[in-house]
């Protein structure tokens, strides 16, 4: 078998969704006329073995069934099909044919939890009534490869090690924290060393990793910064290092403030990495070492430009969300400045005759992102100003009272800040809310759900739409709200 699976995150899991985990490869669905189809499978049945082996994951499947013939062990419950039991049957397919069948998930084995004590664990700083997924401490490999999860490393045993290698499951996000034994201990627990060693032997066979590190005040940076930045510079495999400032609510014990409230050690982490970023643009053509976008709003400093980024490979880790958001809405309004102006003239109006003052659009986001949606909206203004239209839409950062301490990400909204937060009267205003503080379930980390928010804020006089909170996004979410506007 060829070297490496391709991952196409269409099975991609919630599990920070209230649904059970699956405990076998339960069978969701099946294309009509696919060879699945034709073999006779239906959704409701399990597939216990391909080819003689049991299946842990959906990395097996298609590592067992990637031939064009596949031997499958089936068991039908009651209710399904027209006889219970085991059966065997075989696939057959055309060269390059999909097997048309999609399970329930894409861990047949329940998920790996973490063994770590880490300092800065988010789960030790949640209020006591937050929902029982959210205390799920996932640290298992196949989510890295698979959904791109960071992972410590520390629970892997031989036998997993052997098979991340073999099956060449990369590139593996992995967090890496700090170097030195004593500093990983304190910092992770009594496994930290498990997980260098672990990383050492991915980076021995050449797989590829992303790094992270959460950089904690006067536990990993200074020194020990510039150790742990030492070693993955040393090991080129490591083809990126993120480094995120720990964050903390005001339900920790053991932190009570970060980098968030200190412009000079944010300042400071930004001199200790440039060297890296210099080093590894002259000697391989990119920065490798990237900071998180809070680290330079923290320090004060403008965010780097987009060639700092190296085609984003760490985006969803928050590096470089803020210079795509800035890059994408100067695109946006010198590309598209008449469908813009389109676009607000048909707003305002709507909202004026619905009986509304100032700006129609409420826009809103963590207080992290606020000024660079301020940002994008003074752009649009001024396209508007050219075109002869009135400003449309103004940003709102909600204030993270749930959480506190320095949570202010668009993300980790909840329901009850939102709510409290925006006015009671927004009688012919649009607000947009960002998908992102909604998880598969369509329901906020306090626990309450899309369909009451809509229908709370549309009690206020309210229409809502839900986007991912980018520029392009959010106007084709505002043009897209009403058939009959802007046409
Ligand atoms: S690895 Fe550390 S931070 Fe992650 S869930 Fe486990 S204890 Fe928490």
């Amino acid at each position: 078998m060829d070297a490496g699976l391709a991952y196409d995150g269409s099975t991609r899991s919630d599990y920070a969704s209230t649904k059970p985990q699956a405990d076998a490869a339960w069978i969701k669905s099946v294309e009509e006329g696919s060879p699945a189809w034709e073999a006779g499978l239906e959704p409701g049945m399990r597939v216990d073995s391909v080819n003689g082996h049991a299946l842990l994951d959906i990395i097996d499947w298609r590592w067992e069934a990637s031939d064009d013939v596949a031997e499958l062990e089936v068991f039908v419950p009651e209710g399904i099909g027209e006889e219970s039991g085991a059966f065997l049957c075989t696939l057959e397919r055309e060269a390059g044919q999909d097997w048309g069948v999609e399970f329930t998930d894409v861990l047949f084995d329940g998920i790996r939890t973490c063994v770590n004590a880490c300092q800065f664990c988010f789960m030790r700083m949640l209020p006591d009534d937050a929902r029982a997924s959210l205390m799920l401490r996932d640290d298992d490999y196949r989510l890295s490869f698979m959904q791109g999860n960071f992972v410590t490393l520390t629970n892997v045993s031989d036998e997993d090690l052997q098979r991340i290698i073999d099956c060449r499951l990369e590139p593996m996000n992995v967090s890496i924290h700090a170097v030195s034994p004593d500093v990983r201990r304190g910092l992770i627990g009594r496994h930290a060393q498990r997980g260098i060693d672990v990383l050492e032997a991915l980076c021995d066979a050449g797989l590829e990793v992303h790094g992270q590190i959460v950089l904690c005040a006067g536990i990993n940076d200074g020194d020990e910064l510039t150790r742990t930045l030492d070693w993955v510079e040393a090991r080129p495999n490591i083809t990126s290092l993120a480094i995120v400032p720990m964050g903390y609510t005001k339900y920790s014990r053991q932190f009570s403030h970060s980098f968030s409230e200190d412009v000079e050690a944010s300042r400071e982490v930004v001199r200790i990495i440039e060297p890296y970023q210099r080093r590894a643009r002259e000697t391989l053509g990119i920065t490798r070492f990237q900071l998180s976008d809070e680290f330079y709003v923290d320090a004060e400093l403008p965010v780097p430009a987009a060639e700092t980024y190296d085609g984003y490979p760490q985006f969803y880790d928050g590096i470089g969300m803020l210079r795509s958001f800035l890059d994408e809405a100067a695109d946006l309004c010198a590309a598209e400045g008449d469908r813009l102006v389109a676009l607000a003239r048909c707003l305002q109006t709507e909202s004026a005759a619905a009986g509304a003052s100032g700006p129609a659009v409420l826009c809103v986001c963590g207080e992290a992102a606020l000024d660079v949606f301020d940002a994008y909206f003074a752009m649009w203004a001024q396209v508007c100003e050219r075109g002869g239209a009135e400003p449309c839409a103004e940003a709102r950062a909600i204030r993270n009272d749930y959480y506190g301490g320095d949570v202010n990400v668009t993300g980790l909204i909840v329901s009850c800040d939102l709510l409290a937060q925006l006015p009671e009267d927004l009688t012919g205003r649009v607000v947009v809310l960002p998908e992102v503080m909604f998880n598969f379930d369509k329901m906020t980390l306090d626990g309450d759900t899309q369909e009451h928010i809509l229908s709370e804020l549309a009690s206020r006089g309210a229409r809502c739409v839900v986007c991912t909170p980018s520029p392009r996004s959010i106007a084709d979410a505002l043009e897209g709200r009403d058939e009959e506007c802007c046409e």
